[in-house]
């Protein structure tokens, strides 16, 4: 789908992306001005590039690689990384309104972003070395280069400590073998980020570079979720990375657990966007639609759902905000990061349930956003640490004792 004039007649049919902001709380009043301009420049961008042909792709089941371009370029592959590698250097609340706008447009597309921002730059950036950092991330800022983090395995997903994918010490080399599954962007990155066990036993991060001898990613095909988001396996068959490509900086889950922490922020905020996407659908479709002689949001029970949803998001909203300022002090901890990436989830894929409802039959049709939004939610409460393992590292928070085994 590089065919522009396909992609411009999808965009003639497509429909209008009519979003108004909803802000019950005055929530701005808490904003900079220059988190506000981020905000209308990511919003300007998903309104003109993503909403008008999101549908057509998820239908398909094929990614918009034509984005990646103008994601590079409203800053949002990593916001808050340092402006001399290229990056945003921007604040944590301002990373996370990006993550908001993008996945108000579509989980999909801010799966892409929180991937190789949080998940393949920030390792570089925190656990490479200079020179790895100057090699990639400049080029992984503008989407000229794109990659993917593999930690997830077959046989190993909640639990990542038990994975079987290792690799040998072999002169200037490591010879790497095993396999991921699961991983967003896959299909198309140019590198892996590849956690994997030393001779040791301990996990490593090893950046693996597309053409690399053995090293295979299939795609992952018949998802009903994020179908407009790339996902496929990592494959290495012996193969052999320089030593140079290894990040020297961790050694342990840390490594991959620090990323997903960032991660899992940024979905924490990005589920808002897709909250906030079916709620305005519905709340205008309340309004237009008339049954029984007056629109349906006249009636009682549709205005139950609707008082319940910009309830939750306003809270969601909050607790989002407030994480932020925490992260920006550096004070936020994993288990802060897990309720807030739990919570905003669930409320969304509640919000979007209901909106469904809302909608009647048109719900499940691609005319409104709202079932690809909650399909989308259903990979979203799962991947970066799923409902229930959240809700245990809360329970270990407040107890002081691991449920886990
Ligand atoms: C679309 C998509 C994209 C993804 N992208 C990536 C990616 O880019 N990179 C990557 O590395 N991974 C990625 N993942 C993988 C994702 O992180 C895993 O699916 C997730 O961690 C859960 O692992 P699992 O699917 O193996 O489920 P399991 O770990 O097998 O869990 C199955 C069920 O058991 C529950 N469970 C497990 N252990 C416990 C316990 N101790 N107590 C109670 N319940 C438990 C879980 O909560 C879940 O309900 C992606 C997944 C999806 C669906």
């Amino acid at each position: 789908m590089n065919n522009g004039t396909l992609t411009d007649e999808i965009k003639k049919s497509a429909r209008q992306d009519q979003y108004t902001h909803h802000d019950y709380y005055a929530i701005d009043d808490l904003l900079s001005d220059e988190h506000k301009i981020i905000r209308e420049a990511a919003r300007d961008w998903v309104k003109k590039e993503v909403s008008p042909i999101i549908e057509e792709y998820a239908q398909r089941a094929e990614f918009p690689k034509h984005l990646l371009k103008g994601l590079g370029q409203i800053g949002a592959f990593g916001p808050s990384l340092p402006e001399k590698y290229g990056c945003g250097g921007l604040d944590e609340i301002a990373y996370g309104i990006i993550m908001q706008e993008l996945e108000r447009g579509d989980s999909g597309i801010r799966s892409t972003a929180s991937v190789q921002g949080s998940l393949v730059m920030y390792p570089i950036y925190k656990f490479g070395s200079e020179e790895q950092r100057q090699k990639y991330l400049p080029k992984l800022a503008t989407g000229e280069m794109m990659g993917c983090f593999g930690l997830t395995e077959p046989n190993h997903g909640s639990n990542p400590g038990g994975m079987t994918t290792h690799f040998k010490d072999d002169g200037d080399h490591v010879v790497l073998n095993g396999a991921k599954m699961w991983i967003s962007n896959a299909p198309f990155a140019d590198i892996a980020v590849v956690w994997a066990k030393n001779e040791a036993g301990a996990v490593q991060g090893l950046i693996v570079e597309r053409g690399m001898e053995g090293f295979s990613t299939p795609t992952m095909h018949g998802k009903w979720s994020l179908r407009a988001s790339a996902t496929g396996e990592l494959v290495f068959e012996d193969v052999r990375v320089p030593k140079t490509n290894i990040l020297p900086g961790v050694v342990g889950l840390k490594g991959p657990l620090t990323c997903l922490s960032s991660a899992r922020y940024g979905i924490a905020w990005g589920a808002i966007g897709a909250a906030l996407d079916c709620y305005d659908s519905a709340l205008r479709y309340s309004q237009e639609r008339i049954q029984f002689d007056k629109p349906i949001g006249a009636f009682q029970l549709t205005q139950k759902k609707l008082a319940e949803m910009i309830t939750e998001i306003t809270k969601a909203q909050l607790l989002a905000w407030r994480l932020g300022t925490l992260k920006n002090e550096n004070k936020a901890t994993p288990a802060q990061i897990s309720m807030a990436k739990r919570n905003n989830v669930d409320m969304a894929l509640k919000i979007a349930r209901e909106a469904r409802q809302i909608h009647g039959g048109m719900g499940i049709s691609g005319e409104y956003p709202i079932m690809r939004h909650m399909m989308n939610l259903e990979s979203v409460i799962t991947y970066e640490g799923t409902h229930e393992i959240h809700l245990l590292i809360t329970g270990m928070d407040v107890t002081g004792f691991n449920a886990f085994k």
